[in-house]
């Protein structure tokens, strides 16, 4: 028998966690608001593609009586720590839901761009392959599945909740947060996380993360919350409006950041920018950043630099080969 990790956090709304095996998130707070007798659940993201993800996901389910034909499955964006078991629950039977705009971006390889993009911006041709080679989006990411497309403002009944689908992308191009309103209760997936700061990272078709990121949680602020519920580790005592306040002057502090390394150094590359970059990890240096950290780190980098290079503070500077530094 195994001892229960549900815990009940309001009328027919439980949270149960899925470990993530040797990744810096530790876990994802999978939650269920259980429908009436008879009535359809509702469940939000599904661990990583990897057994121990599956196996807490399944016992969380049969704790909860959960039964896959009277299950729907939410995925908040479209990240494999989120979506990696969709496949399998939807072969057992559950309907799986996705907010539109995540959902045209799956099943499909962003990798041949990622590469070459890499070189363009000076990552070492050993890194590149580490990174390809140990990447857990990539790894753990789910098989092919089918999903009803969800969008802006639709709203979403289970176990006596009106649950509103609210875009706020950033994080990524689509991710969802869906508000309950009347209860104040808003699940922020990975757009407001609480003692880590969601990676804000480049995309193709999908301009300025970080001035997207930043209106979002403007956006969020407006709604009257007194629970909010994240995708990753603990809330704390701060409130959804205090850690959005602190995830802005993060990201401006960043953006001041990279200015300023700019500035001091005109003619650098993305690459050796994300080194001389404050970053919260447990590493002494950046030599011994792992490949995945060090990956997000340039690509955080990248993101920041994109911010700068559409409000006209900075230059990108190219040379024959093709390859970008940037200058103020
Ligand atoms: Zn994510």
């Amino acid at each position: 028998m195994h001892e229960s990790t549900v815990k009940r956090i309001a009328e027919n709304i439980y949270c149960f966690p899925i470990p993530l095996p040797d990744n810096p998130l530790k876990w994802l707070n999978c939650y269920v608001i259980r429908g009436y007798e008879g009535q359809r659940s509702l469940l939000m993201d599904t661990g990583f593609n990897q057994k121990p993800c599956l196996d807490a996901l399944l016992q969380g389910m049969d704790e909860l009586g959960l039964r896959p034909e009277l299950t729907d499955i939410f995925l908040t964006h479209l990240h494999s720590d989120h979506t990696g078991n969709a496949a399998v629950l939807s072969e057992m039977g559950c309907r799986v839901l996705m907010g539109e705009i995540d959902k045209a971006r799956m099943n499909k390889s962003r990798w041949a761009k990622r590469m070459e993009l890499f070189e363009v911006e000076g990552m070492p041709h050993e890194l590149i392959q580490q990174v390809v080679d140990s990447n857990p989006g990539m790894l753990y990411a789910p098989k092919l599945f089918d999903a009803v497309g969800v969008a802006d403002g639709d709203v979403l009944s289970y176990g006596g909740y009106e649950l509103e689908c609210i875009h706020v992308p950033g994080h990524t191009p689509g991710q969802m947060c869906l508000y309950a309103k009347k209860e104040k209760i808003l699940f922020s997936s990975d757009h407001i996380l609480f003692d880590i700061s969601p990676n804000i990272t480049v995309w193709a078709g999908f301009e300025d993360p970080v001035g997207q990121y930043i209106e979002s949680l403007g956006k969020i602020m407006e709604l009257d919350v007194d629970i909010c519920l994240p995708a990753h580790r603990t809330t704390g005592s701060k409130t959804m409006r205090e850690r959005a306040q602190e995830l802005i002057a993060h990201h401006q502090r960043r953006l001041a950041e990279t200015e300023r390394i700019i500035r001091e150094n005109p003619g650098i590359r993305a690459y050796d920018m994300a080194g001389m970059m404050s970053w919260r990890i447990r590493a002494r240096s950046w030599a011994e950043f792992p490949p995945a950290q060090k990956n997000f780190a340039f690509l955080e980098t990248l993101a920041h630099i994109e911010y700068l290079l559409a409000r006209g503070k900075i230059r990108r500077l190219t040379d024959e080969e093709g390859k970008a530094s940037y200058a103020v």
